[in-house]
Protein backbone atom coordinates (compact mmCIF):
# COMPACT_ATOMS: atom_id res chain seq x y z
CA UNK A 1 0.00 0.00 0.00
CA UNK A 2 0.90 3.90 -0.71
CA UNK A 3 1.61 5.23 2.59
CA UNK A 4 1.21 8.78 1.28
CA UNK A 5 -2.72 7.32 0.97
CA UNK A 6 -2.80 5.05 3.78
CA UNK A 7 -3.99 6.54 7.43
CA UNK A 8 -4.85 3.34 9.67
CA UNK A 9 -6.21 5.71 11.95
CA UNK A 10 -9.17 6.27 9.76
CA UNK A 11 -10.05 2.59 9.34
CA UNK A 12 -13.12 1.69 11.22
CA UNK A 13 -12.39 -2.09 12.44
CA UNK A 14 -15.32 -4.05 14.59
CA UNK A 15 -15.22 -2.70 17.97
CA UNK A 16 -17.12 -6.55 19.27
CA UNK A 17 -14.90 -8.92 20.34
CA UNK A 18 -13.23 -10.91 17.28
CA UNK A 19 -14.53 -13.97 16.32
CA UNK A 20 -11.78 -16.77 15.08
CA UNK A 21 -11.70 -18.13 11.85
CA UNK A 22 -12.74 -21.24 11.71
CA UNK A 23 -10.89 -24.03 10.65
CA UNK A 24 -10.89 -27.75 9.70
CA UNK A 25 -14.97 -27.92 9.83
CA UNK A 26 -17.20 -28.29 7.13
CA UNK A 27 -20.66 -26.40 7.98
CA UNK A 28 -22.62 -29.98 8.63
CA UNK A 29 -20.08 -30.51 11.09
CA UNK A 30 -20.54 -27.31 12.36
CA UNK A 31 -24.66 -27.64 12.36
CA UNK A 32 -24.17 -30.69 13.26
CA UNK A 33 -21.91 -30.40 16.52
CA UNK A 34 -24.17 -27.68 17.71
CA UNK A 35 -27.47 -29.12 17.33
CA UNK A 36 -28.71 -29.13 20.98
CA UNK A 37 -32.71 -29.63 22.05
CA UNK A 38 -34.18 -29.07 18.73
CA UNK A 39 -33.35 -32.00 17.06
CA UNK A 40 -36.65 -33.24 16.66
CA UNK A 41 -38.40 -29.31 15.80
CA UNK A 42 -39.26 -29.06 12.44
CA UNK A 43 -36.72 -27.17 10.52
CA UNK A 44 -38.05 -26.57 6.82
CA UNK A 45 -41.84 -27.05 6.11
CA UNK A 46 -43.00 -26.19 2.55
CA UNK A 47 -45.80 -23.60 2.45
CA UNK A 48 -47.73 -25.55 -0.71
CA UNK A 49 -47.65 -29.12 0.03
CA UNK A 50 -47.02 -29.23 3.68
CA UNK A 51 -43.59 -31.54 3.32
CA UNK A 52 -41.72 -31.10 6.33
CA UNK A 53 -38.51 -31.85 7.74
CA UNK A 54 -37.36 -32.20 11.73
CA UNK A 55 -33.79 -30.83 12.07
CA UNK A 56 -32.14 -34.52 12.59
CA UNK A 57 -34.18 -35.71 9.25
CA UNK A 58 -32.37 -32.30 7.08
CA UNK A 59 -28.69 -33.92 8.32
CA UNK A 60 -29.55 -37.33 7.59
CA UNK A 61 -31.42 -36.67 4.44
CA UNK A 62 -28.21 -34.94 4.01
CA UNK A 63 -25.76 -37.91 4.41
CA UNK A 64 -27.98 -40.62 2.19
CA UNK A 65 -27.56 -37.89 -0.51
CA UNK A 66 -24.00 -37.49 -0.05
CA UNK A 67 -23.80 -41.24 0.05
CA UNK A 68 -25.68 -41.84 -3.20
CA UNK A 69 -23.67 -39.00 -4.86
CA UNK A 70 -20.52 -40.70 -3.73
CA UNK A 71 -21.78 -44.20 -5.42
CA UNK A 72 -22.81 -42.19 -8.35
CA UNK A 73 -19.04 -42.22 -9.19
CA UNK A 74 -18.58 -37.86 -8.33
CA UNK A 75 -15.34 -37.27 -7.09
CA UNK A 76 -14.00 -34.51 -4.48
CA UNK A 77 -13.94 -31.24 -5.71
CA UNK A 78 -16.74 -31.83 -8.73
CA UNK A 79 -19.07 -29.05 -9.27
CA UNK A 80 -22.76 -29.30 -9.05
CA UNK A 81 -25.00 -26.76 -10.10
CA UNK A 82 -28.27 -26.58 -7.95
CA UNK A 83 -31.10 -25.49 -10.12
CA UNK A 84 -34.01 -25.22 -7.47
CA UNK A 85 -36.43 -22.81 -6.10
CA UNK A 86 -37.21 -22.84 -1.98
CA UNK A 87 -38.19 -26.19 -1.18
CA UNK A 88 -38.06 -27.76 2.52
CA UNK A 89 -35.09 -30.07 0.83
CA UNK A 90 -32.81 -27.30 -0.38
CA UNK A 91 -30.62 -27.64 2.87
CA UNK A 92 -30.21 -31.34 2.90
CA UNK A 93 -29.45 -30.90 -0.82
CA UNK A 94 -26.72 -28.69 -0.10
CA UNK A 95 -25.42 -30.41 2.74
CA UNK A 96 -25.32 -33.22 1.03
CA UNK A 97 -23.50 -32.00 -1.86
CA UNK A 98 -20.64 -30.91 0.89
CA UNK A 99 -20.88 -33.94 2.66
CA UNK A 100 -19.78 -35.91 -0.32
CA UNK A 101 -16.92 -33.05 -0.99
CA UNK A 102 -18.46 -31.41 -3.50
CA UNK A 103 -18.77 -27.75 -4.65
CA UNK A 104 -22.17 -26.27 -5.16
CA UNK A 105 -22.94 -23.75 -7.67
CA UNK A 106 -26.32 -22.28 -6.84
CA UNK A 107 -28.59 -21.21 -9.79
CA UNK A 108 -31.35 -18.76 -10.25
CA UNK A 109 -34.18 -21.38 -11.30
CA UNK A 110 -36.24 -18.84 -13.28
CA UNK A 111 -33.08 -18.46 -15.61
CA UNK A 112 -33.99 -18.65 -19.88
CA UNK A 113 -32.31 -22.37 -20.86
CA UNK A 114 -29.33 -20.51 -21.87
CA UNK A 115 -28.51 -18.46 -18.79
CA UNK A 116 -28.82 -22.04 -16.66
CA UNK A 117 -26.66 -23.58 -19.93
CA UNK A 118 -24.08 -20.43 -19.23
CA UNK A 119 -23.59 -20.98 -15.84
CA UNK A 120 -23.50 -24.54 -15.43
CA UNK A 121 -20.37 -24.13 -18.86
CA UNK A 122 -18.95 -21.16 -16.75
CA UNK A 123 -18.51 -23.20 -13.46
CA UNK A 124 -17.75 -26.64 -15.00
CA UNK A 125 -20.65 -28.71 -13.66
CA UNK A 126 -20.87 -32.42 -13.64
CA UNK A 127 -23.84 -33.06 -12.17
CA UNK A 128 -27.47 -31.06 -11.85
CA UNK A 129 -29.97 -31.37 -8.98
CA UNK A 130 -33.51 -30.19 -10.42
CA UNK A 131 -37.30 -29.90 -10.07
CA UNK A 132 -39.85 -30.62 -13.09
CA UNK A 133 -40.60 -27.41 -13.56
CA UNK A 134 -36.61 -27.20 -14.71
CA UNK A 135 -35.86 -30.41 -16.56
CA UNK A 136 -36.17 -29.10 -20.13
CA UNK A 137 -34.02 -26.18 -19.34
CA UNK A 138 -31.65 -28.33 -17.59
CA UNK A 139 -31.44 -31.35 -20.20
CA UNK A 140 -30.90 -28.62 -22.64
CA UNK A 141 -27.82 -27.39 -20.53
CA UNK A 142 -26.48 -30.95 -20.54
CA UNK A 143 -26.43 -31.50 -24.40
CA UNK A 144 -24.72 -28.05 -24.78
CA UNK A 145 -22.34 -29.37 -22.08
CA UNK A 146 -21.13 -33.04 -21.83
CA UNK A 147 -19.06 -32.57 -19.04
CA UNK A 148 -22.30 -32.89 -16.88
CA UNK A 149 -22.54 -36.40 -16.40
CA UNK A 150 -26.24 -36.79 -14.59
CA UNK A 151 -29.37 -34.81 -13.73
CA UNK A 152 -31.10 -35.51 -10.21
CA UNK A 153 -34.43 -34.78 -10.12
CA UNK A 154 -36.11 -33.52 -6.60
CA UNK A 155 -40.03 -35.12 -7.35
CA UNK A 156 -41.75 -37.86 -9.50
CA UNK A 157 -38.90 -40.27 -11.46
CA UNK A 158 -38.13 -39.12 -14.98
CA UNK A 159 -36.66 -40.79 -18.03
CA UNK A 160 -32.54 -40.50 -17.71
CA UNK A 161 -32.74 -38.62 -14.10
CA UNK A 162 -31.76 -39.73 -10.54
CA UNK A 163 -34.64 -39.81 -8.01
CA UNK A 164 -33.32 -37.61 -5.23
CA UNK A 165 -36.33 -39.65 -3.01
CA UNK A 166 -34.71 -42.92 -3.92
CA UNK A 167 -30.69 -41.82 -3.17
CA UNK A 168 -31.73 -40.30 0.43
CA UNK A 169 -32.18 -43.67 1.01
CA UNK A 170 -28.78 -45.03 0.19
CA UNK A 171 -27.09 -46.92 3.31
CA UNK A 172 -24.14 -44.93 5.12
CA UNK A 173 -22.90 -47.36 6.43
CA UNK A 174 -19.41 -46.81 5.94
CA UNK A 175 -19.30 -44.26 3.70
CA UNK A 176 -16.32 -41.45 3.64
CA UNK A 177 -18.15 -38.30 4.24
CA UNK A 178 -15.78 -34.73 3.53
CA UNK A 179 -14.46 -34.27 7.08
CA UNK A 180 -13.05 -30.73 7.95
CA UNK A 181 -10.02 -32.05 9.20
CA UNK A 182 -8.99 -33.79 6.36
CA UNK A 183 -10.07 -30.61 4.29
CA UNK A 184 -7.94 -26.97 3.66
CA UNK A 185 -11.58 -25.30 4.70
CA UNK A 186 -9.52 -21.97 4.27
CA UNK A 187 -8.96 -22.71 0.59
CA UNK A 188 -11.02 -25.76 -0.73
CA UNK A 189 -13.93 -23.79 -2.52
CA UNK A 190 -16.94 -25.46 -1.29
CA UNK A 191 -19.70 -22.79 -2.59
CA UNK A 192 -19.53 -21.07 -6.30
CA UNK A 193 -22.59 -18.46 -6.65
CA UNK A 194 -22.44 -16.19 -9.34
CA UNK A 195 -22.04 -12.27 -9.19
CA UNK A 196 -20.61 -9.63 -11.70
CA UNK A 197 -18.56 -7.81 -8.70
CA UNK A 198 -17.80 -4.77 -9.90
CA UNK A 199 -17.70 -4.78 -13.73
CA UNK A 200 -18.03 -7.72 -16.50
CA UNK A 201 -19.92 -10.44 -16.60
CA UNK A 202 -21.16 -12.61 -13.87
CA UNK A 203 -17.87 -14.72 -12.43
CA UNK A 204 -18.09 -17.87 -10.01
CA UNK A 205 -17.58 -16.74 -6.07
CA UNK A 206 -15.52 -19.04 -4.32
CA UNK A 207 -16.00 -19.43 -1.10
CA UNK A 208 -14.96 -22.10 1.64
CA UNK A 209 -16.01 -23.35 4.40
CA UNK A 210 -13.98 -21.15 6.65
CA UNK A 211 -15.77 -18.18 4.87
CA UNK A 212 -18.98 -19.59 5.71
CA UNK A 213 -18.79 -20.94 9.06
CA UNK A 214 -16.88 -17.93 10.42
CA UNK A 215 -19.38 -15.30 8.64
CA UNK A 216 -22.04 -17.06 10.51
CA UNK A 217 -20.79 -16.83 13.80
CA UNK A 218 -20.09 -12.92 12.64
CA UNK A 219 -23.88 -12.10 11.48
CA UNK A 220 -25.38 -14.06 14.26
CA UNK A 221 -23.33 -12.60 17.28
CA UNK A 222 -25.05 -11.53 20.58
CA UNK A 223 -24.71 -7.55 19.34
CA UNK A 224 -26.79 -8.44 16.98
CA UNK A 225 -29.18 -11.51 17.92
CA UNK A 226 -30.91 -11.72 21.33
CA UNK A 227 -29.35 -13.80 23.48
CA UNK A 228 -31.60 -17.42 23.36
CA UNK A 229 -33.80 -15.93 20.75
CA UNK A 230 -33.81 -18.80 18.97
CA UNK A 231 -32.36 -21.97 21.53
CA UNK A 232 -35.53 -24.11 22.12
CA UNK A 233 -35.72 -22.75 26.05
CA UNK A 234 -38.46 -20.09 24.07
CA UNK A 235 -40.47 -20.86 21.20
CA UNK A 236 -38.55 -21.55 18.24
CA UNK A 237 -38.19 -19.01 16.23
CA UNK A 238 -40.30 -18.79 12.90
CA UNK A 239 -38.90 -17.54 9.78
CA UNK A 240 -40.20 -17.04 6.61
CA UNK A 241 -38.06 -18.54 3.62
CA UNK A 242 -39.27 -16.42 0.57
CA UNK A 243 -35.86 -14.21 -0.56
CA UNK A 244 -34.43 -17.57 -2.80
CA UNK A 245 -31.59 -19.29 -1.36
CA UNK A 246 -29.84 -19.51 -4.65
CA UNK A 247 -28.50 -16.04 -3.50
CA UNK A 248 -26.41 -15.15 -0.84
CA UNK A 249 -28.83 -13.45 1.27
CA UNK A 250 -31.07 -16.54 1.78
CA UNK A 251 -28.92 -19.03 1.69
CA UNK A 252 -26.61 -18.00 4.66
CA UNK A 253 -28.94 -15.22 6.21
CA UNK A 254 -32.48 -17.92 6.72
CA UNK A 255 -30.77 -21.43 5.77
CA UNK A 256 -27.62 -21.93 7.15
CA UNK A 257 -29.10 -19.27 10.45
CA UNK A 258 -32.48 -21.88 10.51
CA UNK A 259 -30.08 -24.55 11.18
CA UNK A 260 -27.66 -23.00 13.68
CA UNK A 261 -30.16 -21.77 15.80
CA UNK A 262 -32.60 -24.45 15.74
CA UNK A 263 -35.90 -22.45 13.84
CA UNK A 264 -38.08 -23.14 11.41
CA UNK A 265 -38.18 -21.90 8.33
CA UNK A 266 -41.78 -21.78 6.06
CA UNK A 267 -40.83 -22.46 2.14
CA UNK A 268 -42.10 -20.29 -0.51
CA UNK A 269 -41.52 -21.34 -4.12
CA UNK A 270 -41.95 -18.00 -5.21
CA UNK A 271 -43.19 -14.32 -4.94
CA UNK A 272 -47.39 -14.68 -5.14
CA UNK A 273 -49.31 -12.13 -3.05
CA UNK A 274 -52.20 -14.90 -1.66
CA UNK A 275 -49.67 -17.04 -0.86
CA UNK A 276 -47.42 -14.51 0.63
CA UNK A 277 -50.49 -13.16 2.88
CA UNK A 278 -51.40 -16.59 3.89
CA UNK A 279 -47.90 -17.88 4.01
CA UNK A 280 -47.44 -14.90 6.76
CA UNK A 281 -50.61 -15.91 8.53
CA UNK A 282 -49.79 -19.36 8.93
CA UNK A 283 -46.20 -18.79 10.15
CA UNK A 284 -46.69 -15.59 12.01
CA UNK A 285 -42.81 -15.30 11.54
CA UNK A 286 -40.83 -14.03 14.56
CA UNK A 287 -38.13 -12.88 12.51
CA UNK A 288 -38.82 -11.71 9.10
CA UNK A 289 -35.81 -11.69 6.29
CA UNK A 290 -37.24 -8.72 3.57
CA UNK A 291 -35.98 -6.68 0.56
CA UNK A 292 -37.38 -3.50 -0.60
CA UNK A 293 -39.96 -4.34 -3.13
CA UNK A 294 -41.83 -6.98 -0.23
CA UNK A 295 -41.35 -4.15 2.30
CA UNK A 296 -43.28 -1.60 -0.01
CA UNK A 297 -45.73 -4.35 -0.74
CA UNK A 298 -46.50 -4.55 2.83
CA UNK A 299 -46.62 -0.93 3.51
CA UNK A 300 -48.66 -0.17 1.10
CA UNK A 301 -51.20 -3.83 1.06
CA UNK A 302 -54.62 -3.64 2.41
CA UNK A 303 -53.79 -7.65 3.16
CA UNK A 304 -51.31 -6.10 5.54
CA UNK A 305 -52.42 -4.63 9.01
CA UNK A 306 -50.81 -4.52 12.67
CA UNK A 307 -52.43 -7.90 13.08
CA UNK A 308 -49.69 -9.85 10.72
CA UNK A 309 -47.04 -8.50 12.08
CA UNK A 310 -48.43 -9.58 15.75
CA UNK A 311 -45.64 -12.18 16.43
CA UNK A 312 -43.15 -10.29 14.64
CA UNK A 313 -39.73 -9.01 16.31
CA UNK A 314 -37.97 -8.66 13.78
CA UNK A 315 -37.79 -7.44 10.14
CA UNK A 316 -34.24 -7.61 8.86
CA UNK A 317 -33.73 -5.68 5.32
CA UNK A 318 -30.80 -6.00 2.72
CA UNK A 319 -29.37 -6.66 -0.74
CA UNK A 320 -30.65 -3.36 -2.23
CA UNK A 321 -30.80 0.07 -0.51
CA UNK A 322 -34.31 0.51 1.44
CA UNK A 323 -33.90 3.92 2.86
CA UNK A 324 -35.44 5.96 6.58
CA UNK A 325 -39.04 6.63 5.13
CA UNK A 326 -40.22 3.37 3.85
CA UNK A 327 -38.66 1.56 6.83
CA UNK A 328 -40.35 4.41 8.83
CA UNK A 329 -43.91 3.68 7.19
CA UNK A 330 -43.38 -0.36 8.09
CA UNK A 331 -42.63 0.60 11.56
CA UNK A 332 -45.58 2.54 12.11
CA UNK A 333 -48.09 0.43 10.35
CA UNK A 334 -46.78 -2.62 12.61
CA UNK A 335 -47.95 -0.21 15.35
CA UNK A 336 -45.80 -2.61 17.79
CA UNK A 337 -41.87 -2.09 18.99
CA UNK A 338 -40.79 -4.34 16.55
CA UNK A 339 -37.14 -3.52 15.88
CA UNK A 340 -35.87 -3.09 11.98
CA UNK A 341 -32.10 -4.23 11.22
CA UNK A 342 -30.27 -3.69 8.12
CA UNK A 343 -27.52 -5.80 6.81
CA UNK A 344 -24.69 -4.96 4.05
CA UNK A 345 -22.60 -7.36 2.51
CA UNK A 346 -22.00 -9.36 -1.33
CA UNK A 347 -21.81 -12.83 -2.56
CA UNK A 348 -17.89 -11.78 -2.26
CA UNK A 349 -18.20 -11.08 1.38
CA UNK A 350 -20.08 -14.82 2.52
CA UNK A 351 -22.34 -12.07 2.59
CA UNK A 352 -22.62 -9.94 5.88
CA UNK A 353 -19.59 -7.44 6.29
CA UNK A 354 -22.14 -5.09 8.26
CA UNK A 355 -25.91 -5.39 10.41
CA UNK A 356 -27.64 -3.28 12.53
CA UNK A 357 -26.33 -3.96 16.00
CA UNK A 358 -29.61 -4.67 18.50
CA UNK A 359 -28.18 -1.20 20.54
CA UNK A 360 -29.40 0.67 17.78
CA UNK A 361 -33.19 0.58 18.58
CA UNK A 362 -34.79 1.49 15.28
CA UNK A 363 -32.27 5.13 16.45
CA UNK A 364 -30.52 4.28 13.13
CA UNK A 365 -32.79 3.60 10.36
CA UNK A 366 -31.46 4.00 7.37
CA UNK A 367 -27.91 2.90 7.98
CA UNK A 368 -27.09 -0.31 7.52
CA UNK A 369 -24.98 -1.03 10.85
CA UNK A 370 -21.23 -1.42 12.31
CA UNK A 371 -18.68 -3.82 10.74
CA UNK A 372 -19.15 -7.72 12.24
CA UNK A 373 -16.44 -8.91 14.38
CA UNK A 374 -12.73 -9.30 13.15
CA UNK A 375 -13.57 -7.28 10.21
CA UNK A 376 -11.84 -4.00 9.03
CA UNK A 377 -13.16 -1.20 7.05
CA UNK A 378 -11.74 2.40 5.39
CA UNK A 379 -13.46 4.28 3.12
CA UNK A 380 -11.69 5.36 0.42
CA UNK A 381 -11.28 8.52 -2.38
CA UNK A 382 -12.84 7.26 -5.46
CA UNK A 383 -10.06 9.23 -7.71
CA UNK A 384 -6.70 9.18 -5.17
CA UNK A 385 -7.31 5.94 -3.22
CA UNK A 386 -6.68 7.94 -0.16
CA UNK A 387 -7.85 6.99 3.21
CA UNK A 388 -11.59 9.37 4.38
CA UNK A 389 -12.46 10.41 7.47
CA UNK A 390 -16.13 9.73 9.37
CA UNK A 391 -18.66 11.84 7.40
CA UNK A 392 -16.79 11.68 4.19
CA UNK A 393 -17.53 9.83 1.46
CA UNK A 394 -16.11 7.14 -0.88
CA UNK A 395 -15.40 3.51 -1.72
CA UNK A 396 -16.16 1.02 1.23
CA UNK A 397 -13.44 -1.49 1.44
CA UNK A 398 -13.59 -4.59 3.50
CA UNK A 399 -11.59 -7.04 5.33
CA UNK A 400 -11.93 -9.70 7.34
CA UNK A 401 -11.79 -13.55 7.25
CA UNK A 402 -15.35 -13.77 4.90
CA UNK A 403 -13.65 -12.28 2.00
CA UNK A 404 -14.09 -14.18 -0.76
CA UNK A 405 -11.18 -16.28 -2.39
CA UNK A 406 -11.26 -15.01 -5.58
CA UNK A 407 -13.41 -15.13 -9.04
CA UNK A 408 -13.49 -18.73 -10.23
CA UNK A 409 -10.92 -19.07 -13.29
CA UNK A 410 -10.36 -15.12 -13.65
CA UNK A 411 -7.19 -13.84 -11.77
CA UNK A 412 -7.93 -10.52 -12.99
CA UNK A 413 -10.56 -9.47 -11.97
CA UNK A 414 -9.89 -11.15 -8.97
CA UNK A 415 -6.65 -9.05 -8.35
CA UNK A 416 -9.01 -5.91 -9.27
CA UNK A 417 -11.27 -6.55 -6.65
CA UNK A 418 -9.06 -7.78 -3.87
CA UNK A 419 -5.68 -5.98 -3.79
CA UNK A 420 -2.23 -6.93 -2.54
CA UNK A 421 -3.35 -6.17 1.50
CA UNK A 422 -6.34 -7.84 1.15
CA UNK A 423 -8.93 -5.21 1.22
CA UNK A 424 -11.96 -6.36 -0.66
CA UNK A 425 -13.60 -2.98 -3.45
CA UNK A 426 -16.95 -3.23 -2.71
CA UNK A 427 -17.71 -0.36 -5.62
CA UNK A 428 -20.61 0.74 -3.14
CA UNK A 429 -20.13 4.50 -2.09
CA UNK A 430 -21.18 5.57 2.01
CA UNK A 431 -19.62 6.96 5.22
CA UNK A 432 -19.62 6.53 8.60
CA UNK A 433 -20.72 8.44 11.09
CA UNK A 434 -19.66 8.65 14.98
CA UNK A 435 -21.00 5.65 16.31
CA UNK A 436 -19.40 3.49 13.23
CA UNK A 437 -22.50 3.14 11.87
CA UNK A 438 -22.44 2.54 7.40
CA UNK A 439 -24.44 4.90 5.76
CA UNK A 440 -24.87 3.68 1.72
CA UNK A 441 -25.45 5.94 -0.55
CA UNK A 442 -24.58 5.39 -4.04
CA UNK A 443 -22.77 2.63 -6.50
CA UNK A 444 -20.10 3.41 -8.08
CA UNK A 445 -19.96 -0.50 -9.82
CA UNK A 446 -21.99 -0.55 -12.49
CA UNK A 447 -23.93 -3.66 -11.42
CA UNK A 448 -27.66 -2.79 -11.88
CA UNK A 449 -30.14 -4.57 -8.52
CA UNK A 450 -33.58 -5.11 -10.05
CA UNK A 451 -35.44 -6.11 -6.79
CA UNK A 452 -32.44 -6.91 -4.73
CA UNK A 453 -31.86 -9.34 -7.99
CA UNK A 454 -28.10 -8.54 -9.76
CA UNK A 455 -28.40 -7.62 -12.98
CA UNK A 456 -24.64 -7.06 -14.93
CA UNK A 457 -24.97 -4.35 -17.97
CA UNK A 458 -22.63 -6.15 -19.81
CA UNK A 459 -24.38 -9.59 -20.17
CA UNK A 460 -26.99 -7.02 -21.22
CA UNK A 461 -24.76 -5.67 -23.52
CA UNK A 462 -22.65 -8.79 -24.98
CA UNK A 463 -26.37 -9.87 -26.23
CA UNK A 464 -27.50 -6.50 -27.68
CA UNK A 465 -24.01 -6.26 -29.73
CA UNK A 466 -24.97 -10.20 -30.93
CA UNK A 467 -28.05 -8.45 -32.75
CA UNK A 468 -27.48 -8.09 -36.70
CA UNK A 469 -28.70 -4.24 -36.40
CA UNK A 470 -26.65 -2.99 -33.62
CA UNK A 471 -23.74 -1.14 -33.71
CA UNK A 472 -22.59 -0.25 -30.38
CA UNK A 473 -24.79 -0.35 -26.88
CA UNK A 474 -24.40 0.42 -23.21
CA UNK A 475 -26.71 -0.97 -20.20
CA UNK A 476 -27.55 1.44 -17.30
CA UNK A 477 -29.62 0.91 -14.01
CA UNK A 478 -32.10 3.73 -13.45
CA UNK A 479 -34.06 4.24 -10.37
CA UNK A 480 -38.03 3.34 -9.93
CA UNK A 481 -40.18 3.08 -7.28
CA UNK A 482 -41.48 -0.08 -7.45
CA UNK A 483 -38.62 -2.24 -8.61
CA UNK A 484 -35.46 -0.16 -7.27
CA UNK A 485 -33.59 0.05 -10.78
CA UNK A 486 -34.65 -1.04 -14.32
CA UNK A 487 -32.02 -2.12 -16.76
CA UNK A 488 -32.22 0.67 -19.60
CA UNK A 489 -30.12 0.45 -23.07
CA UNK A 490 -29.03 2.93 -25.08
CA UNK A 491 -28.39 1.90 -28.50
CA UNK A 492 -26.22 2.99 -31.90
CA UNK A 493 -27.89 1.44 -34.83
CA UNK A 494 -25.84 0.16 -37.61
CA UNK A 495 -25.64 2.75 -40.81
CA UNK A 496 -29.19 2.77 -42.31
CA UNK A 497 -30.95 0.15 -40.80
CA UNK A 498 -34.20 0.63 -39.27
CA UNK A 499 -34.56 -0.75 -35.66
CA UNK A 500 -37.38 -0.26 -33.10
CA UNK A 501 -37.68 -0.97 -29.50
CA UNK A 502 -40.20 -3.75 -30.06
CA UNK A 503 -37.93 -6.26 -32.02
CA UNK A 504 -34.91 -5.67 -29.02
CA UNK A 505 -37.09 -6.67 -26.29
CA UNK A 506 -37.96 -9.84 -28.60
CA UNK A 507 -34.63 -10.34 -29.21
CA UNK A 508 -34.05 -10.42 -25.39
CA UNK A 509 -36.91 -12.28 -24.69
CA UNK A 510 -35.88 -16.13 -24.45
CA UNK A 511 -32.49 -14.88 -23.65
CA UNK A 512 -32.79 -13.36 -20.53
CA UNK A 513 -34.93 -13.93 -16.95
CA UNK A 514 -37.97 -11.51 -16.76
CA UNK A 515 -36.11 -8.81 -14.34
CA UNK A 516 -33.11 -8.35 -16.60
CA UNK A 517 -35.55 -7.31 -19.78
CA UNK A 518 -35.57 -3.56 -20.05
CA UNK A 519 -38.20 -2.61 -18.41
CA UNK A 520 -35.72 1.05 -18.49
CA UNK A 521 -36.73 1.73 -21.82
CA UNK A 522 -33.97 1.66 -24.62
CA UNK A 523 -32.93 4.71 -26.52
CA UNK A 524 -31.83 4.90 -29.87
CA UNK A 525 -28.48 7.34 -29.55
CA UNK A 526 -25.95 8.89 -32.08
CA UNK A 527 -23.51 7.74 -30.13
CA UNK A 528 -22.31 6.14 -26.99
CA UNK A 529 -19.95 8.30 -24.61
CA UNK A 530 -16.99 6.76 -23.70
CA UNK A 531 -13.38 7.67 -21.88
CA UNK A 532 -10.58 7.69 -24.56
CA UNK A 533 -9.92 4.19 -22.81
CA UNK A 534 -13.20 2.63 -24.20
CA UNK A 535 -14.74 2.08 -20.98
CA UNK A 536 -18.15 3.43 -21.14
CA UNK A 537 -19.19 6.59 -19.10
CA UNK A 538 -22.30 4.95 -17.65
CA UNK A 539 -22.48 8.34 -15.13
CA UNK A 540 -22.79 10.08 -17.87
CA UNK A 541 -25.89 8.68 -19.09
CA UNK A 542 -27.80 8.24 -16.11
CA UNK A 543 -27.06 12.25 -15.09
CA UNK A 544 -28.50 12.99 -18.61
CA UNK A 545 -31.75 10.49 -18.04
CA UNK A 546 -32.02 11.96 -14.27
CA UNK A 547 -31.77 15.73 -15.49
CA UNK A 548 -34.19 15.34 -18.39
CA UNK A 549 -36.88 13.54 -15.73
CA UNK A 550 -36.07 16.23 -12.60
CA UNK A 551 -34.94 13.66 -10.58
CA UNK A 552 -32.30 14.19 -7.90
P1 LIG B 1 -25.11 -9.38 -4.02
O1 LIG B 1 -23.76 -9.91 -4.26
O2 LIG B 1 -26.11 -9.83 -5.02
O3 LIG B 1 -25.56 -9.63 -2.62
O4 LIG B 1 -25.04 -7.81 -4.22
C1 LIG B 1 -24.25 -7.01 -3.40
C2 LIG B 1 -24.58 -5.57 -3.61
O5 LIG B 1 -25.92 -5.28 -3.20
C3 LIG B 1 -23.74 -4.63 -2.79
O6 LIG B 1 -22.46 -4.43 -3.34
C4 LIG B 1 -24.60 -3.38 -2.80
O7 LIG B 1 -24.47 -2.66 -4.01
C5 LIG B 1 -26.00 -3.95 -2.71
N1 LIG B 1 -26.43 -3.98 -1.30
C6 LIG B 1 -26.38 -5.01 -0.44
N2 LIG B 1 -26.86 -4.65 0.78
C7 LIG B 1 -27.22 -3.35 0.69
C8 LIG B 1 -27.78 -2.40 1.59
N3 LIG B 1 -28.10 -2.71 2.84
N4 LIG B 1 -27.99 -1.14 1.12
C9 LIG B 1 -27.69 -0.81 -0.14
N5 LIG B 1 -27.17 -1.66 -1.04
C10 LIG B 1 -26.93 -2.92 -0.64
Amino acid sequence: SNPELEDESLWVNSKIQDVKTIVGVTIPEMIRANIRGWENAVAFECAESGRKYTHRQVLEQSRGFAAAMIQSGYKRGDVIGVVLHNIPEYCAILYGIWEAGLVASPVNPAYTAAEITRQLESSGAQGVVTLPDYLEACRAAKTANPKIKSIVIVGEPHEGCHSYYEMVKADTTGVDFAKGSQMDTLNDTILLPYSSGTTGLPKGVMLTHSNLTTNLLQSTHPTYIKANAFEGQNEQERLLGLLPFFHSYGLACILNVNMLKGSHTLTLPRFEVNSFVRAIRQQRPTIMHMVTPLINFMVNSADFTSKEFEATETVIGGAAPIGPSLINQLLEKANKHMLFQEGYGMTELSPVSHFSPLWTNNQKVGSCGCPVPSTSTKIVDVISGKTLPRFERGEICVRGPQVMKGYFNNEEATRNTIDVDGWCHTGDIGYYDNDDCLWIVDRLKELIKVKGFQVAPSELEDLLRGHEKVEDVAVIGVPDAEWGELPRAYIVKKDGQNLVEDELNHFLKDQVTSYKQLRGGIEFVKAIPKAPTGKILRRELLTAYKEMRGLQ
